[in-house]
């Protein structure tokens, strides 16, 4: 069955700042979706300014997997949103969370920390270096890839130890990033990946893109089955004195 994909982006900074209008003329969304559908995913674009903000329970019900983008509205999504995107990850749902979503209210409720790390917009070089070879995410990079222009993110990053650390970056400056990380919770895998910033056109890259393709692929697939909350009766017969 073909995996569906709903690329969700905030959609204000690609609407209102020239700068990044240059970069991203049809918007982040758009870039994010071209690239899954070069890897021949189903995907669907959704917004901040579509009803319920475009992730009602039909919407959701007919994700597989989700990716995130949002950088200045993260307060403005709605706490009802992000109690049913957390419900439909425990029940198995994928997560891609992208850049600053990092600060997003769905990462920070699913990791339980505050997200914050260091930053620097001086368009620096960055390095990703591939760690977990093994990683479905890696299938088809190199031992390490080159953006050359980025924004840096640099440790400490306040999120729990990954389950699995695929990516770690290294900047010009010096500082180094934890830049994919996997989690499990309940049912759902979620990644967490750092490139995007706005106004570089890191999501044209192509091993950007193969990353995501990559990462949507191996979130699709729910961890084990679901949990049913009953009474259970004793497997072995109680021991007798
Ligand atoms: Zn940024």
């Amino acid at each position: 069955m073909t995996t569906r994909v709903t690329v969700w982006t905030e959609r204000r900074q690609d609407q209102t700042d020239a700068a990044v209008r240059a970069v991203y003329p049809e918007g982040i969304d758009s870039a994010i979706a071209d690239g899954l559908r070069e890897a021949g995913l189903e995907v669907r674009t959704a917004n901040l300014d579509e009803p319920e903000q475009g992730l009602g329970d039909e919407v959701l019900a007919a994700t597989d997997v989700l990716t995130w983008w949002g950088h200045v509205a993260h307060a403005d999504v709605d706490d009802a949103v992000v109690d049913r995107v957390q419900k439909r990850v425990l029940d198995g749902m994928g997560l891609i969370v992208l850049h600053s979503g990092h600060h997003s209210k769905i990462f920070r409720r699913l990791m339980g920390t505050s997200g914050d790390l260091k930053w620097r917009e001086a368009g620096e070089r960055e390095r990703i270096w591939v760690i977990d070879r093994a990683h479905r995410i890696s299938a088809g990079l190199g031992d390490s890839f080159v953006l050359e222009h980025e924004e840096m993110y640099g440790e400490p990053f306040d999120v729990p130890a990954p389950d699995r650390l695929v990516l770690v970056s290294w900047f010009t400056g010096g500082e180094v990033f934890r830049s994919g990380c996997c989690y499990l919770r309940g049912r759902g895998r979620i990644f967490y990946f750092r490139p995007g910033h706005e106004t570089h056109p890191t999501y044209f890259d192509a091993n950007v893109r193969r990353v995501i393709a990559n990462a949507v692929h191996w979130a699709a697939e729910p961890a084990g089955a679901p949990i049913f909350v009953a009474n259970q009766p004793a497997l072995e017969p109680p021991a007798r004195d």
